[in-house]
């Protein structure tokens, strides 16, 4: 499953995958995508397994990330639609 890291993290190396390709989001450096370290805040680049990698040069673009890369920068000026309606019983 594909990994996010920033520059400064670099590749991931892992016991059950090899990360053979990086990619970068959609937007990157200004993306809301973080590194995948825990205690990192960058913004992150994607790393693709072997099989991903394959995907990708057929141009596959959407992947499913690791669960530690969870997190999620916004941007500012995110629209209120009904105060809480959507918790109460309609
Ligand atoms: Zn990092």
């Amino acid at each position: 499953m594909a990994l996010a890291r920033c520059e400064k993290c670099g590749r991931p190396t892992g016991l059950r995958n090899e990360y053979i390709r990086r990619a970068p989001a959609v937007g990157y450096p200004d993306t809301g995508l973080l590194c995948g370290r825990p205690t990192c805040i960058n913004p992150a680049i994607v790393w693709l397994t072997v099989a991903e990698s394959n995907l990708y040069r057929n141009g596959h673009r959407l992947f499913a990330l690791s669960t530690r890369a969870k997190e999620v920068r916004l941007q500012d000026g995110g629209e209120c639609v009904d105060d809480n309606s959507f918790m109460r019983p309609r």
